[in-house]
């Protein structure tokens, strides 16, 4: 299938390779010539706008960085809805607010567009070894069309329900997890300061009521869980700066719909202070840091 690829950075470039890899071509468009320069020695064609790419695809995805970029990208003179086909298939797999990705499907459907959001959750990682979740917004006919594509880039394909939906479950989730990851570093961190053996606490919360993700399998004291973060200096997981986006597209679509959200307020600040003392970069777990003193 001939695909138009706009957004190469660090979760489509690896997206995009695994559809070349699946045997698609690519209409390939990014600002950054670097990349572009690297996926078309993989075979992908370079396109000279979001316009050329989809003037000449039969279907076309988009994974850029925020709302503003998603607008522009399919709304300007030389935008997606301007090149594109009545009746191609269109997935925008950005995370953005979902009332933003409800305006550009509208714009879409006006000139017979159908439109899907489809944000992801699995990280870098997950984009490229090919095990990203997708979680869709769409009528029927479109995830049923889009299905197969995405199960080439990701495991779980979701779909849950119309347009917009899936950026609210993505939102719903990440607002969840950035305050259990709190929780779990306050819960850490006050038991060590009280003198229990920080292993035996753990071992007692990931077996009892206080269990979670954020405990189990993410566990933001060091030494807790090999695998994660905390045990490698916080580094290479999901950026405490990705998390705070995450959690101002929460606290903004509640805001927009009067629903309180007093504990993902709160998370938003601390995360906001995290990026103010330029700890941004880390993984979000190093929230725990401003529990304990330093060593
Ligand atoms: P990124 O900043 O690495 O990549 C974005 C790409 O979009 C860049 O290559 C940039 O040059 C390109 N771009 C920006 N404006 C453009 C324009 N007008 N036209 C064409 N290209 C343009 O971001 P990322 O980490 O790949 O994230 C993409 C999206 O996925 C974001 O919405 C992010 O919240 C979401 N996400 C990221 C992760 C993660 O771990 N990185 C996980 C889940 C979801």
């Amino acid at each position: 299938m001939r695909i138009a690829f706009i957004g190469l950075g660090n979760m489509g470039a690896p997206m995009a390779r695994n559809l070349i890899k699946a045997g698609h071509q690519l209409n390939l468009f990014d600002l950054n010539k670097t990349v572009l320069a690297e996926l078309a020695e993989l075979g992908g064609q370079i396109s000279s706008s979001p316009r050329d790419a989809a003037q000449q695809s039969e279907l076309v995805i988009t994974m850029l960085p925020a709302a503003a970029h998603v607008r522009g990208v399919y709304l300007n003179e030389d935008g997606v809805l301007a090149g594109v086909k009545a009746g191609t298939p269109v997935v925008d797999c950005s995370t953005i607010d979902p009332q933003t990705a409800r305006d550009v499907a509208a714009a879409a459907a006006k000139q017979g567009v159908d439109l899907a959001d489809a944000p992801v959750s699995g990280g870098t990682g997950g984009a490229a070894a090919g095990t990203l979740t997708f979680m869709v917004g769409a009528s029927d006919a479109l995830f049923a069309t889009l299905q197969p594509v995405l199960a080439q880039m990701g495991r779980n394909i979701v779909h849950c329900g119309d347009v917009g939906t899936g950026q609210i479950a993505k939102i719903c989730n990440n607002l969840l997890l950035g305050i259990s990851m709190i929780g779990v570093s306050e819960a850490m961190a006050l038991g060590n300061a009280l003198g229990i053996d920080i292993k035996v606490l753990a071992g007692i919360i990931n077996s009892s009521t206080g269990r979670c993700w954020s405990s189990d399998t993410y566990n933001p004291w060091p030494g807790i869980i090999e695998t994660a973060p905390a045990s490698r200096g916080y580094t290479g997981g999901f950026g405490a700066e990705l998390m705070l986006k995450d959690l101002g597209l929460a606290t903004e679509a509640a805001r927009q719909a009067h629903q309180p959200v007093i504990l993902g307020a709160v998370a938003q600040q601390l995360y906001q202070a995290m990026s103010l003392r330029g700890e941004g970069g880390k993984d979000f777990s190093a929230i725990v840091e401003g529990y304990r003193k330093p060593e």
